[in-house]
């Protein structure tokens, strides 16, 4: 059986579909090696990155390491996660977009991106 590209982005967004948290594409291999999906790191890691690169997987940089997650909305949205256990919430907050706002109105830029993370404690880690 020839497997393509398709077929291993769509195993990599079944598996992103159960976990809640941000991982690396190391342990996405390493769970799907563990389900007994024959695939090899190099291929994890192109087709992961190509997901991110499309928007179908979110980025979050940790240290030295990218993590991804699949998140439930497209749209643009902050991430709050867990120090402790790693889970992640999606924050939609109109503050934030008013301050991007306020900033190009007092700038003259326009396109203004932003990138915000949040951390802490979840309520079971606390
Ligand atoms: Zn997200
Ligand atoms: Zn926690
Ligand atoms: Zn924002």
């Amino acid at each position: 059986m020839v497997r393509t590209s398709h077929n291993t982005r769509t195993m990599i967004m079944e598996y992103m579909k159960t976990i809640d948290t941000f991982i690396s594409a190391q342990d996405v291999y390493t769970a799907l090696q563990t389900s007994g999906k024959s695939i090899g790191l190099t291929t994890v890691y192109r087709n992961i990155q190509g997901l991110a690169n499309d928007g179908e997987l979110d980025t979050l940089q940790k240290d030295s390491e990218i993590l991804y997650r699949k998140c439930t909305t497209t749209t643009h949205h902050h991430h709050l996660v867990c120090v402790s256990c790693g889970s992640t919430q999606e924050i939609h907050d109109d503050l934030f977009e008013q301050w991007n706002t306020s900033i190009e109105k007092a700038t003259g830029y326009t396109n203004i991106h932003h990138q915000l993370e949040l951390s802490g404690l979840c309520e079971e880690c606390a």
